[in-house]
């Protein structure tokens, strides 16, 4: 989206509107932080918005202003569908590919006449949407509908509610303001939420002190299972189905784990192996320090992307299959590794 479009847009939302605004798949802090934001904004000019997520997402995500109104397409699938169908704007935030939505939802949205606006910072974006905001520089999508807030001129509208799930998805995903892309701006922004009543501390407190304790006793599981291979820097983490049942998992809990791999003295390429057995799939994160690219790496090996330092992919074989390509793939990257 180009600052010449703004007021074609401003156009387009001066007249109350069905939309409906949707998140990736296995929703995380930035995207419902981002839709749930926009979507107290659209609801300030009377439009009649929904957020319908393609599914669940995590516990420490439901206190979130506006969580009660948000539809799951999974589990929601008829109303979903309709309000897709009769939407006359859809808003997609936080992804760059319908297929990110889950198969079944892309194709909804890919038959809707909605006019499609995509707000995005993960790295080569598709070409969907007919106002398109993608900058992959930008430490989240939160700060991006900041900013989109912004260039329509309302930041004066930005009210505690919006502040508060704004807050929430740029704290997400700078790591708490400490990952590279946390720039000046990012601060001024955050600076500006809490002027407009986001109180940081228990945003904070919401997200990340709500830990069961067998959450953190499978954090004790998957320190024990990490390897390292000093050599080419890097760090992987396993986790079996036997090992998440055991320790009672819920949707959420592996988050961050990989960060502890990636915490590691001289370690620049981290990853983690999930195994869910409901998806045949392992789930890996990758994470990684300086230019070495995960978004590349995963593009050409596992089927995912995201950003140069963060992103996530999939294997169809078995957890002991997967590391073994894993493992076999790395001496090919030596140079950047041991750069
Ligand atoms: P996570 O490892 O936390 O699931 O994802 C890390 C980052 O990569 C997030 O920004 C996430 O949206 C993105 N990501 C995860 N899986 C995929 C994928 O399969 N494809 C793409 N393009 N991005 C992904
Ligand atoms: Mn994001």
């Amino acid at each position: 989206m180009i600052k010449a479009q703004i007021p074609e847009i401003k156009a387009l939302l001066s007249s109350p509107k069905n939309i409906v605004i949707v998140p990736h798949k296995n929703p995380d802090g930035d995207a419902m932080g981002s839709t749930l934001g926009l979507y107290h904004y659209l609801k300030m000019y009377n439009h009649n918005a929904t957020v319908i997520a393609p599914n669940d997402y995590p516990d420490f995500l439901k206190w979130l202003p506006g969580d009660d109104t948000v539809l799951k397409f999974e589990s929601q699938q008829e109303d979903s569908k309709t309000l897709i169908n009769n939407a006359d704007l859809l808003f997609t935030l936080d992804f760059n590919a319908f297929h990110r939505a889950g198969d079944d939802m892309a194709e909804v949205m890919e038959a809707s006449n909605a006019t499609k606006f995509m707000i995005d910072h993960h790295q080569q974006p598709d070409d969907y949407a007919k106002y398109t905001y993608s900058d992959v520089s930008m430490s989240s999508t939160c700060e991006m509908v900041y900013n989109f807030i912004e260039m329509l001129g309302d930041t004066d509208k930005i009210d505690a509610t919006i502040a508060t799930c704004l807050y929430v998805g740029i704290m997400t995903d700078t790591g708490s303001f400490r990952f590279p892309a946390t720039t000046s701006k990012t601060h001024f922004v955050i600076g500006n939420l809490i002027e407009k009543g986001a109180n940081n501390s228990e945003i904070h407190n919401n997200i990340f002190d709500t830990n069961s304790y067998s959450r953190l006793q499978l954090l004790g599981r998957a320190m024990q299972n990490l390897k390292v291979i000093p050599e080419l820097r890097t760090a992987y983490i396993s986790l079996s189905q036997a090992e998440l049942d055991e320790f009672n998992f819920k949707k959420g809990d592996t988050e961050g784990f990989v960060n502890y791999a990636l915490s590691l003295k001289g370690i620049i390429f981290a990853a983690i192996f999930i195994e869910s057995q409901q998806d045949q799939i392992i789930k890996i994160s990758l994470r990684s320090k300086g230019t070495f690219s995960v978004n590349e790496f995963s593009r050409a090996h596992f089927h995912g992307g995201g950003h140069t330092n963060a992103a996530g992919g999939r294997s169809e074989a078995d957890m002991q299959t997967t590391i073994d390509k894993f493992i076999s793939i790395l001496p090919t990257y030596k140079q950047e590794l041991s750069q």
